[in-house]
């Protein structure tokens, strides 16, 4: 028996590492206006390192900051978290147990180590004052400098808080996927318009990833919500937008799309479940890949 063309195309789709989760899913593929790229862990890699260390005040010495943050991180699936567990893990320190664990999607972890409330996150805008002690304007310059230093170098800067005091800045650093730019303009060519970078990170850690894949439309500093709103925007003016994230922040947008797509091998639950279209095989190529099939699967229909 010959398979309707939408589900041979979802077969075929499988047969490269892409789950197309419905018929109207692989319909939707084909008919996008605009493609919303995530950042960290979707045109990077995902395996991003703590790079440096910045002391920021406080009694604690580099390993035990590390150590205290790595605990609260350790519950995470965030792919910064991976990376100060594993900062502290090759520096043979122990993590200890944390309690009273939450994160805040998009803004970073939380949670109680040895008695003491341990913060590890984005940098508050502005940064966190009122709970700095005498020092406060010094401490928070010094803070806010290491900050932009680390931002200017293109890292992600992650402040690590200890009952309420900074205690460091990390910056971290993140690759970007092979082929990149190469799904970018594919994705560019598929959609017919210039796609636009929505992340949670900062405005010049964004820049630097855009400039890198070609990418000019650049929106930085993103909570979950919204990037919903961006989603909304880009359908309110009529553009039928595809989705590509990975993280439990991008879920929401992933579902507000007029198609979502997830890439999988280090997406989150939240994220693979909100999502049209999980990349299983981990290559952003796998996306204007599947594109384009769901283009020829539709021109076989109709
Ligand atoms: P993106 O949109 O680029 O994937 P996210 O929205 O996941 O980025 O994260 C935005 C920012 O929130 C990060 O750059 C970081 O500063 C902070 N953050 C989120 N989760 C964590 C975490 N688990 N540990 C440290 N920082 C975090
Ligand atoms: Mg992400």
């Amino acid at each position: 028996a010959t398979m309707p063309p939408l589900l041979s195309a979802i077969a075929n789709a499988g047969r490269h590492g892409v789950l197309v989760k419905s018929a109207v899913a692989m319909e939707r593929l084909s008919r996008i206006d605009r493609v919303a790229l995530d950042k960290t862990g979707t045109l990077t890699e995902g395996a991003p390192r703590v790079a440096e260390v910045r002391p920021a005040g406080g009694p604690f010495t580099e390993p035990e900051v590390l150590a205290l943050a790595a605990a609260a991180e350790l519950p995470s699936e965030h792919p910064l978290a991976r990376a100060v567990v594993d900062a502290a893990r090759r520096r043979g320190l122990t993590v200890p147990r944390a309690t009273d664990f939450s994160s805040a999607p998009g803004r970073g972890v939380r949670a109680v180590v040895d008695g003491r409330v341990v913060e590890v996150g984005r940098p508050a805008v502005p940064p966190p004052a009122a709970q700095d002690g005498p020092d406060v304007p010094a401490a928070q310059e010094a803070r806010a400098a290491a900050v932009r230093d680390l931002e200017a170098a293109g890292r992600t800067a992650v402040v690590v808080t200890v009952d309420g005091v900074p205690v460091a800045v990390l910056g971290v650093a993140d690759r970007l996927r092979e082929g990149a730019a190469d799904a970018v303009a594919a994705l560019t060519r598929l959609s017919g318009t210039a796609p636009v970078l929505l992340t949670g990170d900062n405005e010049r850690a964004a820049r630097r990833v855009a400039d890198d894949v070609g990418i000019t439309d650049v929106r930085a500093g993103l909570l979950p919500e919204d990037k919903v709103a961006a989603v909304r925007e880009q359908e309110h003016a009529g553009l039928r937008t595809l989705v590509v994230g990975d993280g439990v922040n991008d879920a929401p947008a992933l579902a507000a799309a007029h198609c979502g797509v997830a890439m999988g091998r280090a997406g989150s639950d939240l994220a693979l479940e909100a999502a049209d279209v999980v990349v299983v095989r981990d290559e952003l190529a796998a996306v204007p890949a599947v594109v384009a099939l769901s283009r020829r699967a539709r021109r076989l229909v109709v």
